[in-house]
């Protein structure tokens, strides 16, 4: 597992199984629509939450579906056993890792703190022309609102560029991911040039 795999989405989201049904519900709908679109979904490796409706989501619709877990995470039995294939890394950081940098473009889910910096990390990725592909956050029940308010208050104090608002584009069901997967603006490593303000 090195290079990055063609027509592979990367997809971050929840862990947790007490949230909105909601969530699960649109985990489930993106995998489905991700594997119809004939794209492989590279993500956490989890059966629960909604990882493990995503896995499922696609799998129902015979859809591929790669997992990257940490060894301590298998090892917790949360690993989902149903998938294409699973691979157990090290650590946190090496799936992160493994994960960005065998897909052409991320969707995020709402989530925790894992889903926000995994998101996060793609952002400064691509801000440093590391990552050129596209990034797509589905923002279900508006739960995105206060981190997008966050990062335009970033462009606005100049710690950021307002190109960079660019990098990612915000949708609000996953029937609207393909979309706008196929319709992201280009990012080149030229985006180093206006990286720093
Ligand atoms: P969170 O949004 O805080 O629930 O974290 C979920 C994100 O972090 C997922 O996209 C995973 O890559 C990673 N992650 C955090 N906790 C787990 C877990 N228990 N099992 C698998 N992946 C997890």
């Amino acid at each position: 597992m090195s290079e990055r795999l063609t027509n592979a989405v990367c997809v971050y989201c929840a862990s947790s199984s007490s949230c909105d049904a909601e969530y699960h519900t649109v985990a489930r709908r993106l995998g489905g629509l991700l594997a119809r679109d004939g794209r492989t979904i590279i993500y956490g490796g989890s059966r629960i939450g909604s990882m493990g409706a995503l896995a499922d989501g696609a799998l129902a619709a015979a859809g591929r579906v790669i997992g990257v877990l940490p060894r301590f995470l298998k090892d917790l039995e949360v690993s989902h056993d149903g998938l294409t294939e699973l691979h157990v890394v090290e650590d946190m950081r090496a799936r992160k890792h493994l994960m960005l940098s065998r897909s052409e473009a991320v969707v995020a889910l709402p989530g925790g703190c894992g889903t926000f910096e995994e998101l996060l990390e793609a952002m400064t990725l691509k801000r440093l022309g590391v990552y050129l592909g596209p990034i797509v956050i589905v923002n279900t029940r508006d739960y995105f609102a206060p981190l997008l308010t966050l990062l335009e208050s970033a462009v606005r104090e100049r710690f950021m560029d307002a190109r960079h608002l660019a990098m990612w584009q915000v949708v609000p069901d996953p029937e609207d991911v393909v979309p706008a997967l196929r319709a992201a603006p280009p990012w080149t490593a030229a985006a180093r040039r206006f990286a720093t303000l």
